[in-house]
């Protein structure tokens, strides 16, 4: 199978780092144009640059917008031409006590882990329906299934990207358009990586021994038994970005290395 995305066009939110960067290259590797987008335009043109060096022949460019506003998905949406493939990626998460979090956070979350999907979904899969071909696809996480109790306000996000991605594949009965969520479990993205350097550091150990104790105490039935790369969950998700995953519809794809322990 060989996957070539020449003549579409991917817009993938939170791709200036992380997982969304990712899944922007190996879109890009695959042939298609990509839109990189971030909220700061020096961060959206740098991770522009990156790309461009890597693969002078890829058509990649820039659309710097704050996804967790309504404005903010309004401009992207202005500054994309026709999508072809939206991946809903950017999201945040913090690990917060939950009688500590306040109602403005379980907002916050909402705002950009939910309604950024929402949003930018609302706006373009009418067009994909009407040309009979597109793809969305919900960054969401293992946490959707597994509630994090460290993390219930982005564990909830999670779920409901879940409900979401599932309401809008009914909508694409009978057509060329499929709509699925990814479910990465922990990996290394840049977010993750700060993350685990600051805790190693408080504990006194290093990232990577930081990294196997989590998964030790807080992921004990992964099956893969580490972090994922970044790499890892974007090759799933360039699949099903693909023409070649036309009978993949609807599904909560996992690519969290079997810490939800179910058959189907
Ligand atoms: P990250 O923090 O490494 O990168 C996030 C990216 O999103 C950055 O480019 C950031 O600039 C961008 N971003 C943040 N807020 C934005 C906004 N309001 N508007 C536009 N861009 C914005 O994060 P990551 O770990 O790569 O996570 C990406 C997605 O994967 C998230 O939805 C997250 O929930 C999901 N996920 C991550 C993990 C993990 O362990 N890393 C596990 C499961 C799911």
């Amino acid at each position: 199978m060989k996957i070539d995305l020449t003549g579409k066009t991917a817009l993938v939110t939170g791709s200036t780092a992380g997982i969304g960067h990712a899944i922007a290259e190996g879109l890009a590797a695959a042939g298609a144009k990509v839109v990189i987008n971030g909220r700061k335009e020096a961060t959206v043109e740098a991770a522009v640059a990156r790309l461009k060096s890597k693969y002078p022949d890829a058509r990649v460019v820039g659309a710097a917008a704050d996804v967790s506003t309504a404005a903010g998905c309004a401009k992207l949406v202005k500054a994309v031409n026709q999508v072809d493939i939206l991946v809903n990626n950017a999201g945040i998460f913090e690990p917060k006590d939950f009688f500590e979090i306040p109602d403005e956070d379980w907002t916050r979350f909402f705002e950009i882990n939910v309604m950024s999907g929402v949003r930018l979904s609302r706006s373009l899969m009418p067009a994909m329906l009407k040309r009979n071909w597109g793809r969305i696809i919900f960054i969401s996480s293992e946490s959707a299934v597994y509630i994090p109790k460290e993390m219930i306000q982005y564990g909830f996000t999670k779920t409901g990207q879940l409900a979401i991605s599932r309401g809008l594949a009914e909508l694409t009965t009978g057509t060329g358009v499929t709509v699925n969520s990814v479910l990465p479990g922990p990996t290394r993205s840049d977010g993750v990586e700060g993350f685990l350097q600051s805790m190693a550091a408080q504990n006194k150990v290093t990232a990577d021994e930081m990294a196997a104790n989590f998964v030790k105490e807080h992921r004990p039935s992964s099956l893969l038994q580490r972090f994922a790369t970044v790499e890892e969950i974007a090759n799933m998700v360039v699949y099903v970005a693909s023409p070649q995953s036309s009978a993949t519809n609807g599904a909560a794809l996992h690519a969290e290395g079997g810490i939800i322990r179910s058959i189907a």
